[in-house]
């Protein structure tokens, strides 16, 4: 039970349905072969604390691809498999102003500004992927499902749309030649597009976030996900760039490390306590689902979990 609202769980999160369901502002976007018929109206909220206790509402049962929620674990694979340093000196820490997707920072500084942007996931996927072109793919499935606590699965029909598969060939032959990446593009495309289309449904998804609240060890399987020492990187980097070009008023009005993906997931993460998760596929211009906004504001801030505290 919340100790400010006094409200169960379970009940809060339905009440969140009920408040924000009506909400159908938003496209979905990107892959959207991977949706079935009725699938832009689903919705669904989770949270799982580190003590290993989940509460749902909605379709919670709904598998979907994570997409971009993939990026800040394997920034976590890659520090753990390599180093700090080894990472660093192809990808910067920087938040940018530009779109997820943009290329116009790589033509600028030739470094990619972040991992949680198309260019800097698509560097890590290289680094792996040129590390040990056998076992970066086991590795990525391993890594996942230490955070899912069950093996990894591919979405059955989610595929780059041509549009993004279009633009993250680019970003990849410019990270070439800039001398980023090694020459391997389509080993390395081929370990990003995998990453995105990982899935999980949201209670699994608010678990992935409580492995990161809860010092990297799952809650439910005590299994470690990420070395202790890596997971201020990331965590960091999810407040200050997770959620691409709004990263700062997401961090204003949130005040949590977060994710979003295209596939229309959204986790968030309150250090030592719990993680949150939201599905639901309309999106926002910036790619991040219009009622998992929504709803982490509300939830946030009726709940006081900002860690600089609320507002
Ligand atoms: N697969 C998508 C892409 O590479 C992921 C983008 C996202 O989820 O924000 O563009």
């Amino acid at each position: 039970m919340d100790p400010r609202t006094a409200t169960a769980p379970d009940t809060y999160l339905r009440e969140l349905i009920e408040r924000f369901g009506p909400l159908r502002d938003g496209e979905v976007s990107g892959p959207t072969e991977a949706l079935e018929d009725g699938e832009a109206e689903r919705f669904a909220i989770a949270m799982a604390t580190v003590d290993g206790h989940v509460f749902s509402a909605g379709d919670d049962a709904k598998e979907f691809a994570i997409q971009s929620i993939s990026k800040p674990f394997l920034y976590g694979l890659a520090l753990d498999r390599l180093s700090r340093r080894e990472v660093h000196r192809k990808v910067s820490v920087e938040p940018t102003t530009e779109a997820f997707n943009s290329l116009t920072e790589l033509e600028e500084d030739h470094l990619p500004y972040n991992p949680m942007i198309n260019s800097g996931a698509i560097a890590i996927s290289a680094m792996l992927h040129h590390a040990d072109r056998q076992q970066a793919d086991g590795w990525m499935m391993g890594m996942f499902g230490d955070y899912l606590g069950r093996p990894a699965r591919l979405h059955p029909r989610a595929t780059d749309s041509t549009e993004t598969a279009h633009r993250n060939r680019a970003i990849a032959h410019l990270l070439r030649h800039f001398d980023v990446i090694g020459d391997d593009i389509d080993g390395a495309l081929r370990l990003y597009n995998r990453q995105c289309v990982v899935t999980a449904d949201v209670r699994e998804l608010a678990g992935m976030a409580a492995t990161l609240a809860n010092g990297g060890v799952h809650p439910r399987t005590g299994r470690r996900a990420i070395r202790q020492e890596h997971l201020r990187d990331v965590l960091t980097l999810m407040f200050t760039c997770g959620m691409y070009d709004t990263s700062g008023s997401w961090a204003y009005s949130v005040g949590l490390p977060a994710k979003s993906g295209v596939g229309g997931g959204i986790l968030a993460v309150v250090p030592g306590r719990m993680g949150l998760a939201v599905y639901s596929p309309r999106l926002d211009p910036h790619g991040h689902s219009v009622r998992g906004v929504a709803v982490l504001k509300a939830w946030s801030r009726e709940w006081d979990l900002g860690i600089f505290g609320g507002s």
